[in-house]
Order: structure tokens, then sequence, then C-alpha cells
């Protein structure tokens, strides 16, 4: 690893990231705000992408394509699906999914297209290493499956679906395009969320009183990580 690209969605998902740095050079680029800085010698970028698939598509291509990172960690909320998951658990993504990619009427499964696949994979080193750093601090992580689309799911019928369609652990609204983008271009990458809500009726409600505190635990516990693979 030489570049380090550290991700979030919103600015509450990397403020507390930025936190943990000193000498920060601001660059603005495509309409985002990019951070350049370092840790020790290792050179890290962090910037928070706007919500959804086309926003953090757009981010992750420009950490890796024009800023030239190497390796990608995403840090964020998400609604929890698994009922073992309760608000601010961790769950580390083994694969994720497009929920909202249909083109069932062609005959296609929920989540393809021709040329894709439903499911793309993280990498397996650095889920071990979230798990490992997670048992050595007795920290309660789930490794699961994250299902991503360009909708807040505040509503059981949809997370009847997602549940049953993917199997999914958890749900939110950037991680499946980001693995993608990583996945095709060769950039190991982790995905980590902390849960901010069950994506019930009260989700939204509880997303707002969580948010700040469930990011915090995302936040904290990916510089752990990070400590590790630096
Ligand atoms: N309140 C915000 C919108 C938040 S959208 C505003 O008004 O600007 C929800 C964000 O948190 C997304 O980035 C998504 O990845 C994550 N998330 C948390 N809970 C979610 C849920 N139940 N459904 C979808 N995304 C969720």
């Amino acid at each position: 690893m030489t570049k380090l690209a550290i991700m979030g969605a919103m600015e509450e998902e990397i403020t507390p990231l930025l936190e943990n740095f000193t000498n920060i050079n601001k660059v603005d680029y495509a309409n985002n705000t990019y951070y350049e800085c370092k840790l020790g010698d290792l050179e890290v970028v962090i910037a928070y992408s706007k919500i959804g698939k086309v926003f953090s598509t757009l981010t992750a291509s420009t950490m890796i394509q024009k800023f030239g990172c190497d390796t990608l960690l995403f840090s964020g909320v998400a609604g929890g699906v698994n009922p073992d998951l309760k608000i601010g658990d961790l769950i580390v993504a083994n694969k994720l999914s497009q929920h909202d990619l249909d083109i069932t009427a062609f005959g296609h499964p929920h989540g393809f297209v021709p040329g894709g696949s439903v499911f793309v994979n993280t990498d397996e080193k650095l889920k071990n290493i979230a798990l490992a750093v997670a048992e050595q601090n007795n920290i309660k992580i789930i490794e699961g499956t994250i299902a991503t689309g360009d909708q807040f799911v505040a509503d059981e019928q949809r997370k009847a679906f997602i549940e049953s369609t993917f199997k999914a652990d958890a749900l939110e609204m950037e991680g499946a395009s980001v693995a993608a983008v990583c996945d095709a271009l060769d950039v190991p990458c982790l995905i980590l969320r902390a849960i901010s809500d069950t994506a019930d009726m009260d989700a939204g409600f509880n997303f707002e009183e969580f948010l700040v505190t469930s990011a915090k635990n995302s936040a904290n516990f990916l510089m752990k990580v990070i400590d590790k693979i630096k």
C-alpha cells in the first residue's frame, strides 16, 4: 500500500476521521473536496462523496484514478436488517449487491445486469484484519452481506424484500457502488458500517438520533484497523 483512500458518504461520517490528522491539504475537484494528509509516511486521501450510488462511484473512481490511491476503506452508517445488529453495532461486508438494480422483466435476477454479477466481493485480507482487530479489542462485529440502493429504507415491506432476495444483513446507499469500482480497478476495499437504524418505520427518527454516535463508532474502529494495516 502506498496511498490510502478513506471515504464516507456524509460529512458526519468523515469528521471523526479527519480529527485524527493534522496538516490537511484541501483539494477541490469535480464538485467535491478531497483532504490530503499523512499518517506517518503513509499518504492518505479522505473525502465524503455525498449520498447515493452515483456520487459514491464518482468519488471512489476519483480517489483511485486521479489521486492514485491503491487501497480504499469506507466508513459510515447503515440500516440493520439482521436482527442481531443493534443500533451502534458494526458490520464489515464480505459481499454487496445493488438491491434497486432491476431488469427482472428480462428474466434476470434482482441486482444483475449482463456483464456484471449480483454480488461483488470485498478484499478478504482487509476484512480478516477488521475481524481480528474487533476480537482483540472485544468489540462486537458481524461479517455479512450489504445491500445498496438509491433509497432510504424506512419500510418493513421493502426491508423484508431486501432480506429475502439478497440475504442482506444491512442496507445502505453507497457500499455496492464503491465495491464495484474497487473490484473493476483491482483495488482492495473494506466496507465498514455502524448501524444507525433498523430500516423500519422508526428509521428516519432513529437515523437522526444516532447518526453522529454511530458514525463515530465506525470511524473509531476504522482507525484501529488502519493502525494494523499501515
Ligand atoms: N438525513 C440525510 C439523508 C440520509 S440518507 C439528509 O437529509 O441529508 C441515509 C444515509 O445513511 C446514506 O448515506 C446511507 O448509506 C445510510 N443509511 C443509514 N440508514 C439507512 C437506511 N435505513 N436506508 C438506506 N440508507 C441508510
